[in-house]
């Protein structure tokens, strides 16, 4: 069994859509980013990916490549997916905690779960996602970006 740990952060601007675990949330303002600047997708590919020691997305798929660009997210999520089990290994189970402020993000978790249980074709309850604010401290709390963290574990298949 091995485990990884996954942490993002990106900024809140104008003029961006806000897209969080594949789900598209009206709101004001969205995150800044070469992709769709899925943070809690981005999270969990850096948890699953550091789980087996394979670097970080920024390594994987650099922000520096054009054919990333505005990228859904979720198709890297696919492609990660696809390279811990060439590696043999398969999805233990994941907890992601999204930090934002605003906007309210619990009426999206379910389907940022199942977005997330149908890309990695595996049973939803195998991902948590939580969501919380920061009681208005830091960043966070000033609305100035999203942050996300998970916590993954991956196992042997063979
Ligand atoms: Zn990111």
């Amino acid at each position: 069994m091995r485990v990884g740990l996954g942490y993002d952060v990106h900024k809140l601007v104008k003029n961006r859509k806000l897209i969080i675990g594949g789900v598209k949330i009206d709101y004001e303002l969205g995150l800044l980013g070469h992709s769709d600047a899925d943070v809690a997708v981005h999270a969990l590919m850096d948890s699953m990916l550091g789980a087996l020691a394979l670097g970080d997305i920024g390594m994987h798929f650099p922000d520096t490549d054009p054919k990333y660009k505005d990228i859904d997210s979720l198709k890297l999520l696919e492609q990660v997916d696809k390279l811990i089990k060439e590696k043999g290994y398969e999805l233990g189970n994941t907890d992601i905690v999204i930090a934002a402020q605003r906007p309210k993000l619990a009426p999206h978790i379910l389907k940022m779960r199942k977005n997330l249980a149908k890309v990695l074709n595996c049973d939803i309850e195998k991902i948590s996602i939580k969501a919380t604010t920061t009681e208005r401290l830091g960043f966070v709390g000033k609305e100035e970006g999203i942050e996300a963290f998970a916590i993954t574990n991956l196992y042997k298949n063979k």
